[in-house]
């Protein structure tokens, strides 16, 4: 049995093509998933009794509960339960220009990285696609709100769990389906090497992110194990080839830690990187988690490290502020250890 919000449309075509010879059911259940919104196949009235009594054997609706939803100003954060017990986090932002679902990707990190509280927990296992999928329509039929943007940045290293977020997209972004623009679907990653040059190949023009946070290996290392096994010149040449391969542009994530990756010598390391490199810079101030290690750098220090890359015609952006109050922010979700079994 396949929970059903796992078939991407092809694979649904494949499906029904095989089962009655009829490609075009795959646009009627769509319908009735994506739009209509049905939660069981009794539901459903213009398949006949015999096909929905062979997909009620195939397939099964799955649903994920809602815990706990915490709420500040324009975010929600979501506390879900996947059918197995185990938990991850969702938060929806309030955008003047639609809203946006951060999802999680995966149960726990394995990329353990030192400032991050996602990863405090190992991986525990993949989010399905069709758990993702189920991540947006849990909370639009919660909040009765349409969720215009997707950003792959909740718990979870999404090219640590490749094929399912490959799917997830062509799931969202299908017309006849959630019609997601692959514009408004961001993934994050902290450096895959090897699937940056698989995604370079990937069919659909979705925006790539990638968490950099320092322009040296020493620094990097340090902060991030992952860097140990693709340094950054390895880093840097996959994305020169997603660049060229996709025309489009990346974005690096940088956050701000108060005295480790802030200074003026960094700032110049950092313009050094990435000159001549269609992308953008996205400063992040730290949100401060358990580990009392770090702290944010101040508002001044993002400043003056902004104005640096500014002056060196560095495209930079300091990234708005959501949810810190109630643990929203990046780098603040986790999977809660207490309902695990
Ligand atoms: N694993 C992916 C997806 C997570 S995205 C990745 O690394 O890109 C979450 C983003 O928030 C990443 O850029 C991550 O480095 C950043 N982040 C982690 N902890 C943070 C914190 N405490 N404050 C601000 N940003 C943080």
């Amino acid at each position: 049995m396949e929970n059903i919000y796992n078939m991407t449309y092809s694979k649904l075509e494949k499906y029904f093509l095989q089962l009655e010879n009829k490609k075009y059911r795959a646009r009627q259940l769509f319908d009735w998933l994506y739009n209509k919104r049905v939660d069981s196949f009794d539901s459903i009235t213009n398949i006949k009794k015999e096909v929905l009594e062979k997909l009620k054997g195939d397939f099964y609706f799955d649903k994920l509960e809602i815990v706990k939803r915490e709420s500040d100003d324009l975010v929600y954060k979501y506390l879900l339960k996947l059918s197995d017990a185990n938990t991850i986090e969702a938060v929806l932002m309030e955008h003047d220009y639609g809203n946006s679902l951060c999802i999680s990707s995966e149960v726990g990190c394995n990329m353990a990285c030192s400032f991050c509280e996602s990863g405090k927990i190992k991986k525990i296992r993949n989010v399905t696609s069709g758990e993702m999928v189920e991540e947006i329509l849990t909370i639009e039929k919660d909040l009765k709100k349409r969720i215009s943007h997707v950003v792959i940045m909740g718990i979870g290293e999404p090219f640590d769990n490749y094929q399912n977020i490959c799917d997830f997209i062509e799931i969202v972004n299908s017309n006849f389906g959630l019609k997601l623009g692959s514009r408004h679907i961001t993934v994050s990653t902290c450096g895959i090497v090897p699937k940056i040059y698989e995604f370079a190949n990937f069919p659909y023009q979705v925006n790539l992110a990638i968490s950099l946070h320092a322009p040296n290996d020493i620094l990097r290392s340090s902060l991030m194990p992952i860097n140990k096994v693709y340094p950054l010149k390895e880093l840097m040449k996959a994305i020169v080839y997603y660049l060229e391969k996709t025309n489009r542009r990346v974005t690096f994530e940088y956050i701000m830690l108060k005295g480790i990756n802030d200074t003026k010598e960094l700032a110049l390391e950092l313009v050094n990187l990435v000159k001549n490199m269609n992308c953008y810079i996205n400063l992040i101030p730290y949100n401060e988690t358990n580990t009392l290690e770090y702290k944010r750098s101040s508002k001044e220090t993002i400043l003056k490290f902004y104005d640096i890359l500014k002056k060196n015609k560095i495209n930079v952006t300091i990234r708005k502020e959501f949810g810190n109050n109630i643990n929203a922010a990046c780098g603040q979700l986790k999977t809660i250890k207490e309902n695990l079994a």
